[in-house]
């Protein structure tokens, strides 16, 4: 599996990648014009990520229990 930080990624697999980070994006964009949050912009609690504590999605102000929380529904959104 390749990152995208890999230097010595194949033409194919980086034109895989970039067909599906800009089938995501645009998912995003028309999830946003039918004023769907994907929750794609978070702040936690101060501290390394899975620090518990109540997370606040900075596009649309939903208040989380949780980082884990605020990812699920993200997630779930993208899905539909
Ligand atoms: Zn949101």
């Amino acid at each position: 599996m390749s990152s995208i930080f890999d230097r010595h990624m194949s033409r194919g697999t980086a034109d895989r990648l970039q067909r599906s980070l800009e089938a995501a994006g645009n998912r995003i964009a028309e999830l946003r014009k039918q004023g769907i949050c994907t929750h794609g912009h978070l702040k936690g609690p101060p501290g390394p990520p899975g620090t518990p504590g109540e997370t606040v999605c900075l596009y649309c102000g939903e208040v989380f229990p949780s980082f884990e929380a605020a990812a699920a529904a993200g997630k779930k959104a993208m899905r539909g």
